[in-house]
């Protein structure tokens, strides 16, 4: 029999699951006939960098030329701000394209790759797509047991996925546990530290990962310009690491990864430290407000060092996630990565965490209703 493309397929393509995103707006707008808000994808309520935005409508009218495929501005402006080479700097579309590369590279069959139950999901795809071994060391309190994941590795560990803070959990952890976990894994072994929303941490002993690069030969630190910087929907994201994972990688990228748009936005970006500021400034406030307000309507929000919150919320978490948006207020339930009784809830506006609170509290209200009816 001829064989079709269906059969071409690897098995451990066919198993894999598809990253869930948030729902759009314009979605669940056109679906439901409503108005809604979104806080389900941790992006920035307070929006691009101004400075970013006025540095994109001035480079419009190169829109024609191919970018710069080697992100030379961009990277040379990195390599100062963190201290370290420009070799040593891999620039991608947002931070998603170097959890896959850094899988490919170093994975295959006969290898493995660690990361943690209850973390950020590409992390486990990139391992299996790569046809290596996915290990999952348990969270513990919802945070990174980096002991754990150091139990995992054995010879034919090739990659360590950390997210620090974590998503969706939102915690993190220390500088002397992360150069603990450093000192007990060999250097044959890559750590890749996700810092998406580093920016956010109040943890006043967070890892000083870039100082770390340059006393370990086997850390790729992974940030984003998507969070703090607002810039979600133009895709830019760096690593800072060894050279010869950035040589690698640059090899397997595409020609022009990045758009030439989104480099002068990066840069820009990195100039606005008054949007960092006010953003962090906001967020803070915000989150705490989220979570005393989650707190008062008897929920048990996890203590949050990032820009969206993680609750476990029971085994109707889908549900309530359901009546919440057709209230108009998107949510993420975490079902489908393994954690059935929880939803994350990114931290918005004042406006829109007001409406958030108002709409779960209409929904805990209707939902003691029905249980008081069904005692009865
Ligand atoms: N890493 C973590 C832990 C995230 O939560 C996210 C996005 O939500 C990303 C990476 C992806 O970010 P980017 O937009 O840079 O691809």
């Amino acid at each position: 029999m001829t064989k079709t493309i269906e059969d071409l397929i690897p098995d451990y393509l066919r198993g894999l699951p598809m990253y869930v995103p948030g729902r759009p707006i314009e979605d669940v707008e056109r679906e439901l006939k409503i108005v809604a808000i979104k806080v389900a994808s941790n992006e920035n309520p307070l929006g691009p960098s101004p400075m970013a935005m006025e540095a994109v409508k001035g480079a419009l009218g190169e829109a024609n030329r191919y970018p710069d495929g080697g992100t030379h501005r961009l990277r040379e402006k990195l390599a100062k701000l963190h201290g370290v080479h420009e070799d040593e700097i891999f620039v991608g579309l947002g931070s998603s394209e170097l959890i896959d590369l850094a899988a490919r590279v170093l994975l295959r069959s006969g290898k493995s790759g660690v990361t943690s139950e209850g973390s950020y999901a590409p992390f486990s795809i990139a391992i299996r797509a790569n046809n290596a071994e996915l290990r999952l060391a348990p969270l513990r309190e919802f945070t990174f047991d980096l002991r754990a994941i150091a139990a995992k590795v054995t010879g034919d560990t090739a990659v360590i996925y950390l997210a620090n803070p974590n998503n969706p959990t939102g915690t993190a952890f220390g500088h002397a546990e992360f150069a603990e976990l450093l000192a007990r894994v060999p250097e044959s072994v890559l750590v890749v530290l996700d810092e998406a929303y580093v920016h956010y941490a109040d943890r006043v002993d967070m890892p000083r990962s870039m100082e770390l690069t340059r006393e370990r030969k086997n850390l790729l630190v992974l940030r984003t310009f998507s969070k703090v910087y607002g810039l979600a929907g133009l895709r830019m994201g760096y690593g800072v690491g060894p050279r010869a994972l950035v040589t690698a990688m640059n090899k397997l990228r595409t020609p022009f990864n990045v758009s030439g748009l989104g480099q002068v936005a990066a840069v820009a970006a990195l100039n606005d430290a008054e949007h960092v500021r006010r953003s962090i400034e906001a967020n803070r406030a915000e989150r705490n407000g989220l979570h005393e307000g989650l707190t008062a309507l008897g929920l048990r929000p996890v203590r949050s060092e990032t820009n969206f919150i993680f609750i476990e919320i029971g085994p109707e978490a889908n549900a309530i996630s359901e009546e919440l948006l057709r209230l108009g207020v998107i949510v993420r339930p975490l079902g489908w990565m393994g954690m059935a009784e929880a939803l994350r809830v990114s931290v918005g506006t004042a406006e829109e965490n007001g409406k958030l609170l108002n709409a779960l509290a209409l929904v805990c209200e209707r939902r003691a209703g029905k249980s008081e009816l069904a005692s009865r």
